[in-house]
């Protein structure tokens, strides 16, 4: 059986294997048990039921939760040549008619719905006359109460399912895997001696580190101008913080987006196609931007602020990277962030059994940030991973690109002014002292008679707020709670003062982290680019990134070739074949002509 499967991955897929986890998960429902599969995001799910739902006879209900998700999909699924459709509330009632009357006469492998289709008459009749095999809940967390995106619709699912004449295979799909989400589901769904398969959480291409107490914005600017050309995502804890930060980056980056709860459904429906379509190619979001967002080219994911728990980050950090090419998960914290998580948690958690347990999970967010350790170790056993590498050699912290700067000194600064403030101030009061601000404020208190006013006279006031910043994200200080926090020094810092440490700051010896794209993936791009036009489907359905670059890296000159490479399937060869092969053709021998021109000039320095 797991031949089969694999010859339809290397036909329609184009892919030479399966990756960890997948083999077990199709074995598994081609040998009829009920499957609750556990993979991370990105981890190719898709696949585990696409493949059965072609071996099977009949046909294959999906339940998918976003109405772009199921577009994306019906449309991957098409270019693969392999029949498929979906109903949903975005399509006319003839629409909708026309595909009951093509799934009725057998016209589709695969029919994606949202679970609100289930309380639909016109539905439920066409249902009785279908040979279902197989039932597919992808994004299974939405069925449990305890899943971040709950849906009450999500219970018909069951008793649906419980009321067909024959009992289709269920196979239920998630990234989610906390013990009463998996509970809820498999009792909600009714599975029956489920075949629980997690797979390793591990996302190898990610490259994960964390970054505390630097200036955001400077941050964020030097890293999107030194990987131009890169599509990514940025998240924002808050709507404010989008639009500011969108306001901010668009002045220098026009293809920036946004994404928030607080735009139009017009305008949150634009500016996720426009990066879908790669038009945008960088998303200013809060986490209401990314479910069913399965764009596989998105090269790095910023969090701008700390997200709630780790099961959010690495959900939305997981958005990186699909096509399997290395990219990049910059987390960037400043202990402000905690606050405003904490005051979610108050404002919006009612029960005190939750409370407590949001706040639990904050915690390990915050030891992640924290932690001196692998940053990937440290999130695989979180998730319950075993055996997890001391070093992974593909982090923050285990491959350091850092250099340590000794700020010893202007950090006792720091540390003696807010002795001698007695511990009363917040960051700006501190950094005016010790920049030597003349403030109406800091006049009045007389803090200009302090032995530290003005000793830091030559540093700008931003730079003296960004190091306080800097020194409270490290635990030498602390900042209260409050509507005026006050920061507050911590025993790290006693012993600086004591000269008993010294204090180091990493600098950044290297920004440009991606590697930039060789000119023939450029005009493989745009090739694509200008086929996804006509098609009126994004560009990385035609084919992934990592498809380019491998066309670009081993210039396959015939059809044989070009169905080598990782990601062109039959479908595909037939459809696009042609038009890649020739675009190589024309590279190739334009780069020869060209060569030989430019070998009469100066050699260039690349
Ligand atoms: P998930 O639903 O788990 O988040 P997807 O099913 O969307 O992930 O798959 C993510 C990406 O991985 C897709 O671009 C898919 O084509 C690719 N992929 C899946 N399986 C394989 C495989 N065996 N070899 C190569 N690429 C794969
Ligand atoms: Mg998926």
């Amino acid at each position: 059986m797991l031949r089969e499967a694999e010859a339809i991955l290397k036909k329609y897929y184009g892919y030479p294997s399966f990756r960890e986890g997948q083999a077990r998960i199709i074995t598994s429902i081609l040998e009829g048990n009920d499957t609750f599969a556990i993979m991370p995001t990105g981890a190719g799910k898709s696949l585990c039921f696409q493949i059965p739902a072609l071996l099977f006879p009949g046909i294959t209900i999906v339940i998918s939760p976003l109405i772009s998700l199921m577009k994306d999909q019906i449309d991957a699924l098409n270019s693969l040549g392999i029949p498929a459709s979906f109903i949903n509330s975005s399509l006319s009632s003839r629409e909708v008619k026309d595909r009951i009357r093509n799934a009725e006469a057998g016209r589709y492998k695969l029919l994606y719905i949202a679970p609100e289709r289930l309380e639909v008459d016109s539905f439920l009749s066409l249902v009785e006359s279908l040979e279902i095999s197989l039932m597919t809940i992808d994004e299974a967390h939405c069925v449990s109460q305890w899943g971040h995106d709950f849906r009450p619709s999500y219970r018909r699912i069951g008793p649906f399912i419980k009321k067909l004449a024959r009992r289709p295979v269920v196979a239920a799909f998630t990234a989610t895997a906390t013990p009463e989400v998996k509970e809820d589901i498999i009792k909600l769904l009714g599975l029956r001696d489920p075949a629980l398969l997690i797979t390793g959480f591990n996302r190898e291409n990610l490259f994960f580190s964390v970054w505390r107490g630097e200036n955001k914005r400077d941050f964020v600017l030097k890293y999107l101008a030194s990987n131009p050309g890169h599509s990514g995502i940025i998240y924002a804890a808050t709507r404010k913080e989008v639009d500011q930060l969108f306001t901010l980056l668009r002045r220098k980056h026009p293809a920036v987006g946004k994404y928030h709860a607080g735009m139009s459904d017009k305008e949150r429906a634009e500016s996720q196609e426009a990066f879908l379509y790669d038009d945008l190619k960088i998303m200013v979001a809060t986490n209401a931007f990314g479910m069913g967002i399965d764009k596989s080219n998105v090269r790095f994911v910023i969090h701008y602020n700390l997200p709630k728990n780790m099961e959010s980050y690495y959900q939305e950090a997981g958005r990186a990277g699909r096509d399997g090419e290395p990219s990049e998960c910059i987390l960037l914290f400043t202990p402000q962030d905690i606050f405003i998580q904490k005051y979610l948690i108050e404002e919006t958690v009612l029960s005190p059994a939750r409370k407590q347990n949001e706040y639990r999970k904050l915690q390990a967010m915050i030891d992640y940030v924290h932690c001196s350790r692998c940053l990937r170790g440290y999130i695989l056993e979180y998730f319950g991973e075993e055996n997890v590498p001391a070093d992974c050699g593909n982090c923050g912290n285990c491959k350091d690109e850092t250099e340590p700067v000794d700020i010893t000194v202007p950090a006792q600064k720091v540390f003696s002014c807010i002795v001698r403030l007695r511990e009363r101030f917040g960051i700006k009061m501190v950094a005016e002292v010790l920049k030597g601000s003349a403030s109406k404020r800091l006049l009045r208190l007389n803090l200009n008679a302090l032995p530290t006013y003005g000793v830091m006279s030559d540093t700008s006031l931003t730079e003296i707020k960004d190091l306080i910043n800097r020194l409270i994200a490290e635990d030498y200080l602390s900042l209260t709670q409050g509507k005026y926090p006050v920061v507050k020094l911590r025993p790290k810092a006693v012993a600086v003062l004591r000269n008993e440490v010294q204090v180091h700051q990493r600098i950044v010896t290297r920004w440009t982290t991606l590697e930039e794209d060789s000119a023939l993936f450029e005009v493989l791009r745009r090739l694509r680019r200008e086929i996804a036009d006509r098609e009126g489907i994004p560009p990385y359905i035609i084919f992934a990134d990592s498809t380019l670059r491998e066309m670009a890296r081993l210039n396959p000159t015939t059809p044989g070739e070009l169905l080598k490479i990782k990601g062109v399937g039959e479908a595909k060869l037939e459809r696009y074949g042609v038009l890649f092969l020739n675009a190589i053709q024309k590279y190739l021998k334009n780069q020869q002509t060209g060569a030989g021109y430019s070998s009469k000039q100066e050699p260039e320095a690349d």
